[in-house]
C-alpha cells in the first residue's frame, strides 16, 4: 500500500471539513454528527458506525447533492464551528490542573477499544485504554497513546446451531478504518525501524485522532518486509510465544523509536499492562544517546518517570519469554549497547530462578516493568492487595502489606456509555457538559421525577429489545432446525420484563455458568406467570479456552430448551457495539467472577449512567462501590485473606445459592413491586442511589484526574530532579549501600514502660553508611492490643565509644514484650522507596 491510496477523495470544495469531522473518533460519543453521516449514507452509518467508511463509500453525486442542499450545509457549518470550538475551549488540564506535564503522557498498551470500527481490541484491557484516551481528551491532558494496528485484529464469533464456537478473522483494511497514514513535516509517510535477527522490520506509522489526544499505531505489513514479518501485526493474542515477542519487540521498542522519530519529548511514559516493557529499555537507550552516559545511570535517571500499571490476578498472567527466544529476537538490538542479554535477564528474572542454569532461565515482563519504574499500581483497592501478594517475592524479607504496590480504580468513559435517553435525563439534572469537568459529586437527580426515570427505563428496555430482535434475525434465527421460530428471533421477550444482562469473556473464573448451576431454580424465575425474567447473553471463548467454550455451548443449549419460552438469548461477537446496547438496556447486571479473580471489572460501571442496576460478586470495583442502597452483592464483605487458597468448588455451591436467593427474594420482588401508579417506588430509590453515588466515581474522568494528581504530576516533579549528575551520585550511592549491607547489624534493642507508652531503644552498626539514608523502624503486627503499626525511630546519637554505631529511639503504645520488631531500611527522598532499593534488615 502506498501513500497514493490514501489521497483523500475529491470533496466538493464546501465540504471539505467532512475528512477532519470523519477522521476525529470523537464521533464515537460524541453524536453530534451523526445526523450528517446519516444523510451521507444510512445504511453503512447504521450498520457500521464508522463515520470514514461512510465518507469514503458515498457516490459523488450524493456529494454534490448534499453540497446543494442549504439545510445539510447549515448543518454541516454548525458541526464544524462546534468542532473549532471543541479544539480551543478550556479544559480541566489547562484551566484547573495544578501542575504542568510539558510535552505529555506516553501512553503503552497492547490494545485499544474505541470503537467497534476500528477493531483493535480483544477485551477489558483494551476497552479501558480506549476509555483513558478519551476521557484525557476531555480533560484535556496530553496524552500520547502507542498501540498496533492489527490486520486482524481479534476474533470474529459466531455460533453453529449445536452451539459450537466459530472463529473468524475478517482483514482490516487500513483505508477503510478511522485512521490515517501519520506523516512528517515533509508530508512523507512515517516509518520505524526495528532490528531483528539479520533483518530490519520496517513498520508504518498511522493516527487515529480521538478528540484532542491521538493514538499513534504501528503495523508490520510493509510490502518490503518478509512474509513472516508482514504478519507480526496480524492478530491479537495469539498463543505462539515467538509471535508475541516479536509483536511487544514491534510495540516497544519501534514505538518509543515512533516517539523520538517525532520530536516528542514525554516527560512521563505509561505502561498499561506489561507487555510494553521494553520500551523502558528503548527509552533508557535514548537517554543514555542523548546523556552518553551509562545503561545503570540511564536506567536510574528514566525510571522516576516509568509508571506501571498492572491488571493481572494471577503470577501466571504475566507474560514470560525463554532466555534463547530473547537472545535470538535480542541481540541486534542490543549490539553495541553495553546491556547484554544477562543484564536484561537480570532485570526480570524472577528470584527462584536466579540459580538455574542460565538456559533454562525466564523473563517476567512485568518484574522488567517494574525494574525499570518509578511506580506502580493496580486497579481496585482488591487488586492492591492482589498485587502486593502476587510481587510480594520481588521484594525478599518484606511484608506483603509493605510492598509499595499503589491503585487507581479503573472507571469508564460515561459520554460513551451513555443512551439518548440517559443523556437527555443527565442534561436536565446537570447541564450539557457535566462529563468534562471534576464531577466529584454527581448531581442529585432531586429535580427528575421517579415517573420520568422509569419511562427512561422502559425506553431504554423496548430498544435493547429491538436491537435483540435484529440481531437475532441476522444470526439466522429462521434457520433454527427444531427450535421454535418465535423463541429463535426473541419475539417472546417483553419489553415489560425484568431484564438481565450478563456479557464477557467466557472463562472459567468469570463463571458465566454461575447461574446453570441450579437450573431447576434458573426455570422457575425464567417461568414465573405473574413475575418472569428474561436474560440476554453475550462473550467470546479464547479459542484456546476449551472450558470457556463448552460454557457457551451449555448456555446454547439451554436458551433452545421448550421450558425457556425464548427469555434466554445469546447474542454473537460480542463488542463494544454490542455491549453498548446491552448496558443499556438492561434493568440488572449480573457479574460473578471467583473471588479475588477480576482485579477491577468494568462492565458494571458502563450501567450506571443508564440507571441499570448492579448484582455483583463483592470483588473488583464492587466491593469498593457497594453498599445497601445502590445493589446487590454476592457474599458481601468478603476479604481476599479469607478467601485466597481456599476451596473454588465450596465457594461456588454458596454463591449459586447466594445468587439465587437474591434474585428470589430481593431483585424480581422489588422490580415487580408496583404502586397504584405503576412505579416501583422501592427500586427507583436504588436507580437514583446508584446514580447519584456511584457515576461519576467509576467513571475515566475521575481515573485520568486521579493518575494525573496522585502520580503523573509527583512523578514528573521527582524525575525532573534526575539531572545526569544527581542520578549518577543515587547510583554510585545505591550501590555503596549494597556494598554494606550485608555488615550492618543491630547490637541491642531494649524496651521500658514510660509515663507516654513503651519506649523503645534501638542500637544499630551501619557499617559506614551515611545514617541520614538509613531508616529505623519499629512493626508491630495486628493483635488484640491493635492494629498493624509501622513506627519511625529517631535517631538520638552516635555511640561514642564505637564507629558506625547509632542510637535510636521512639515511643510507641504498650504492647507485651516481643511485639515490636526493628528493622533497618533504605530511607532517601530522591527516590522511590523500597522499590528502587528494597534492601532491609530486621532483628529477627
Ligand atoms: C467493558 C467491556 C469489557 C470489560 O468487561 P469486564 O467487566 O471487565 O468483563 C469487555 N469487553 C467489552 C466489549 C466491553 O465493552
Amino acid at each position: 500500500m502506498t501513500l497514493a491510496a490514501y489521497t483523500p477523495r475529491s470533496l466538493p470544495e464546501s465540504l471539505n471539513g467532512l475528512f477532519q469531522l470523519a477522521l476525529d473518533l470523537r464521533w464515537t460519543w460524541h453524536h453530534g454528527t451523526d445526523e450528517l453521516w446519516r444523510a451521507l449514507d444510512a445504511e453503512i452509518w447504521d450498520t457500521t458506525r464508522n463515520a470514514w467508511l461512510v465518507l469514503n463509500s458515498v457516490s459523488g453525486e450524493r456529494l454534490e447533492e448534499l453540497a446543494a442542499d442549504p439545510d445539510f450545509q447549515a448543518r454541516y457549518r454548525e458541526q464544524m464551528s462546534a468542532h473549532g470550538e471543541f479544539i480551543q475551549a478550556d479544559t480541566w488540564y489547562s484551566s484547573d490542573c495544578p501542575g504542568d506535564l510539558g510535552e505529555g503522557i506516553a501512553y503503552f498498551c497492547m490494545e485499544y477499544g474505541l470503537s467497534e470500527s476500528l477493531p483493535l481490541y480483544s477485551g477489558g484491557l483494551g476497552v479501558l485504554a480506549g476509555d483513558f484516551v478519551k476521557a484525557s481528551s476531555d480533560l484535556g491532558v496530553p496524552v500520547i497513546a502507542v498501540g498496533l494496528l492489527y490486520q486482524q485484529g481479534y476474533f470474529r464469533q459466531a455460533i453453529s446451531t449445536d452451539g459450537e464456537q466459530l472463529e473468524f478473522y475478517p482483514y482490516n483494511d487500513p483505508t477503510m478504518l478511522p485512521v490515517a497514514p501519520l506523516r512528517d513535516d515533509e508530508g512523507q509517510w512515517v516509518r520505524v525501524v526495528v532490528p531483528f535477527p539479520g533483518r530490519h522490520v520496517r513498520l508504518r506509522a498511522w493516527k487515529a485522532q480521538v478528540g484532542r489526544c491521538e493514538l499513534l499505531l504501528l503495523d508490520s505489513n510493509d510490502p518490503r518486509n518478509e512474509p513472516g514479518d508482514r504478519g507480526i501485526t496480524s492478530e491479537l493474542y495469539t498463543g505462539d510465544p515467538e509471535k508475541r515477542l516479536q509483536q511487544e519487540m514491534v510495540l516497544g521498542i519501534g514505538g518509543w523509536r515512533l516517539l523520538e522519530q517525532l520530536g516528542r519529548k514525554a516527560v512521563l511514559c505509561h505502561l498499561n499492562e506489561g507487555h510494553c516493557a521494553l520500551a523502558l529499555i528503548e527509552r533508557a537507550f535514548s537517554w543514555q544517546d542523548q546523556y552518553g552516559s551509562d545503561f545503570q545511570v540511564a536506567r536510574t535517571a528514566t525510571r522516576a518517570t516509568n509508571l506501571f500499571t498492572t491488571h493481572t490476578s494471577v503470577a501466571s498472567g504475566f507474560d514470560h519469554f525463554s532466555r534463547s527466544l530473547l537472545r535470538l529476537y535480542l541481540a541486534p538490538w542490543l549490539d553495541g549497547r553495553e546491556l547484554d542479554i544477562d543484564q536484561l535477564m537480570a532485570l526480570g528474572s524472577e528470584n527462584g530462578d536466579k540459580g538455574n542454569p542460565p538456559e533454562s532461565q525466564k523473563l517476567n515482563m512485568a518484574l522488567l516493568a517494574l525494574n525499570m519504574s518509578g511506580r506502580f499500581n493496580g486497579v481496585s483497592r482488591i487488586h492492591q492487595k492482589v498485587t502486593q501478594t502476587i510481587f510480594q517475592p520481588f521484594f525478599p524479607r518484606w511484608p506483603a502489606e509493605d510492598i509499595p504496590a499503589d491503585y487507581v480504580t479503573n472507571g469508564i468513559h460515561t459520554p460513551s456509555w451513555d443512551s439518548p435517553e440517559s443523556d437527555a435525563i443527565w442534561t436536565q439534572a446537570c447541564g450539557k457538559d457535566r462529563w468534562r469537568r471534576p464531577l466529584q459529586k454527581s448531581c442529585p437527580m432531586t429535580d427528575i421525577s421517579d415517573e420520568a426515570l422509569w419511562e427512561m427505563r422502559r425506553l431504554q428496555r423496548t430498544r435493547l429489545i429491538g436491537y435483540l430482535r435484529r440481531r437475532l434475525s441476522s444470526q439466522h434465527c429462521e434457520q433454527n432446525p427444531g427450535f421454535d421460530h418465535s423463541a429463535a428471533c426473541g419475539l417472546l421477550l417483553d419489553h415489560e420484563t425484568l431484564t438481565l444482562g450478563f456479557a464477557r469473556r467466557f472463562t472459567e473464573y468469570k463463571r458465566p455458568d454461575l447461574l446453570l448451576k441450579d437450573q431447576d431454580r434458573l426455570l422457575k424465575l425464567l417461568a414465573s406467570r405473574d413475575r418472569p425474567l428474561q436474560i440476554v447473553l453475550a462473550g467470546k471463548a479464547h479459542p484456546y479456552d476449551l472450558p470457556g467454550k463448552d460454557i457457551i455451548r451449555q448456555w446454547k443449549a439451554f436458551s433452545r430448551r421448550p421450558d425457556v419460552e425464548g427469555k434466554v438469548v445469546f447474542i454473537e461477537d460480542y463488542d463494544l457495539g454490542v455491549a453498548n446496547q446491552l448496558i443499556q438496556g438492561v434493568d440488572v447486571w449480573l457479574n460473578c467472577p471467583r473471588h479475588p479473580w477480576e482485579a477491577c471489572g468494568t462492565s458494571g460501571m458502563k450501567v450506571l449512567v443508564n440507571g441499570g442496576l448492579n448484582l455483583s460478586q463483592y470483588d473488583g470495583w464492587w466491593a469498593e462501590a457497594w453498599n445497601q442502597d445502590v445493589g446487590w452483592a454476592i457474599r458481601p464483605g468478603a476479604t481476599f485473606d479469607e478467601l485466597s487458597g481456599s476451596n473454588n468448588h465450596d465457594h461456588d455451591l454458596s454463591d449459586v445459592n447466594e445468587l439465587f436467593d437474591l434474585l428470589e427474594n430481593e431483585v424480581i420482588p422489588g422490580f415487580y413491586d408496583l404502586d397504584g401508579e405503576g412505579i416501583p417506588r422501592n427500586w427507583l430509590r436504588r436507580m437514583r442511589a446508584s446514580m447519584d453515588q456511584l457515576t461519576a466515581a467509576y467513571s475515566a474522568n475521575r481515573m485520568v484526574r486521579e493518575y494525573v494528581e496522585q502520580f503523573y504530576l509527583p512523578m514528573a516533579d521527582k524525575g525532573s530532579q534526575r539531572t545526569p549528575e544527581i542520578s549518577r551520585e543515587l547510583l554510585d550511592e545505591y550501590t555503596t549501600i549494597t556494598r554494606h549491607w550485608p555488615r550492618l547489624r543491630f547490637n541491642s534493642f531494649s524496651t521500658s514502660e514510660t509515663a507516654e507508652g513503651q519506649t523503645c531503644t534501638v542500637e544499630v552498626y551501619l557499617d559506614g553508611i551515611d545514617e541520614q539514608r538509613i531508616a529505623v523502624e519499629l512493626v508491630a503486627e495486628q493483635s488484640d492490643y491493635g492494629p498493624r503499626t509501622v513506627a519511625a525511630t529517631q535517631m538520638k546519637h552516635p555511640l561514642s565509644g564505637s564507629a558506625h554505631t547509632y542510637l535510636y529511639e521512639c515511643t510507641v503504645p504498650s504492647r507485651p514484650q516481643g511485639h515490636y520488631t526493628p528493622r533497618l531500611r533504605v530511607c532517601d527522598d530522591r527516590l522511590n522507596l523500597p522499590l528502587e532499593n528494597p534492601a532491609i534488615l530486621w532483628l529477627k
